[in-house]
């Protein structure tokens, strides 16, 4: 595995343990010379994993559409800033270079991007693993959820095998990369 997207939070939420889990991951990442894959931004949990893995040698790649540049303060000192037109093709840009995505805590947009990569695994679009950091429980309802449609036919079993999901970034890490 040579990058990885992490989808995350624009705000750093309401409990510490989520940004030092975002501190955590974005120094794994970087001792094990996983690119961070992310959005670009200098906010929140984003801007925390991005710079804990610069501080730690790593590498980060953000991509960020035009109309975000000002909005989430587009990040400068990392590796590479690609800038695009539309959230559409963030989203593309940023599964075409990941070999896999790493979820932690967030709100409405970070559960797009899940979700969309998960319905891009269905439709055979990609087979690269879905992980879900579950720092503090913050992900136990989504996880029930995301189980009750599979057992109750909505979600392939097949696919639902991508989405993984821990509270330990390492064995996250291990997981995802296993499937
Ligand atoms: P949030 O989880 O809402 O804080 O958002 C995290 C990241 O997702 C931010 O970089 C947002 O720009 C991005 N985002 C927000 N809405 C969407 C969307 N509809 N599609 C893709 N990304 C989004």
């Amino acid at each position: 595995m040579k990058s990885l997207a992490i989808f995350c939070g624009s705000s750093s939420g309401t409990n510490g343990a989520y940004n030092e889990s975002a501190v955590v991951i974005g120094k794994m990442l970087a001792e094990r010379n996983i690119a961070v894959v992310y959005g670009g931004g200098s906010f929140g949990l984003m801007g925390v994993v991005a710079s804990s893995a610069m501080d730690n040698g790593g590498k980060v790649i953000g991509v960020i559409p035009t109309i975000l540049v000002k909005k989430e303060a587009a990040k400068k000192d990392i590796t590479e800033l690609i800038v695009v037109d539309s959230m559409q093709e963030r989203k593309a840009k940023i599964m075409e270079i990941s070999d896999g995505f790493l979820t932690l805590p967030g709100g409405l947009g970070t559960m797009d991007e899940l979700f969309e990569m998960m319905a891009f695994v269905n439709l055979g679009v990609h087979n690269k693993p879905c992980g879900v950091l579950n720092t503090n429980g913050f992900y136990d309802h989504l996880i029930r959820f995301v189980d009750h449609a599979t057992e109750s036919g909505f979600i392939r079993h097949q696919t639902r095998k991508y989405m993984v999901h821990d509270e330990d970034p390492v064995q996250l890490l291990k997981k995802m990369m296993t499937i």
